[in-house]
């Protein structure tokens, strides 16, 4: 069976829109198969010649800004269960927030690689400077990336592969 990717992420910070840099078909399926939970969707995705199946767990929302909803963290950790890596998508643009750092504290205790995706940098240079602060995460290397250009992407998805 594919290897799975989780998405994490808060609400806006540009998952779905990376997602559909990587994947096969524009509108998310939801496999039949067996110990594959079906109210989650998995789209079918490749990097280079290697196919996996990437799961958008929807958006971490928060009640105040220090605690996930539970049902919300339930699906996430089920999601993260199943999944070979995770990638963590913030935003380079609106920078470090408060809720991405909570997101951080609870991968860190997740047994699961996480790649750190720093989305919406288009310009390569800026990119750079806006990804240094998220070190700070604890999750290792900030990638730049723009979902909406497609730069960065490669250089995150050789970081996957080496997970899968
Ligand atoms: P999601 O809620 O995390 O799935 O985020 P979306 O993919 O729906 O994107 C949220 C908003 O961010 C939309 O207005 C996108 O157009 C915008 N966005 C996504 N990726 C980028 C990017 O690489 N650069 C910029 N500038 N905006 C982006
Ligand atoms: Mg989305």
């Amino acid at each position: 069976s594919l290897p799975i990717v989780a998405i994490i992420g808060r609400p806006n910070v540009g998952k779905s829109t990376l997602v559909n840099r990587f994947s096969k078909l524009q509108d998310a399926i939801v496999f039949d198969e067996p110990g594959v939970t079906r109210d989650r969707t998995y789209k079918p995705a490749f990097w280079g010649d290697r196919d996996f199946l990437v799961v958008d767990t929807g958006g971490l929302v928060f009640d105040d800004d220090t605690e996930f909803l539970p049902l919300i963290r339930e699906q996430a950790l089920a999601a993260l269960a199943e999944s070979s890596a995770a990638i963590f998508i913030v935003d380079g643009k609106e920078g470090l927030t408060t809720a991405d750092e909570e997101i951080a504290r609870w991968l860190r205790q997740q047994p699961v690689p996480v790649l750190l995706a720093v989305n919406k940098c288009e310009s390569v240079e800026d990119g750079l400077t806006q990804a240094a602060e998220f070190w700070s995460l604890g999750i290792g290397e900030p990638f730049p990336v723009s979902g909406i250009h497609g730069s960065g992407t490669g250089e995150l998805m050789d970081a996957l592969l080496t997970h899968l």
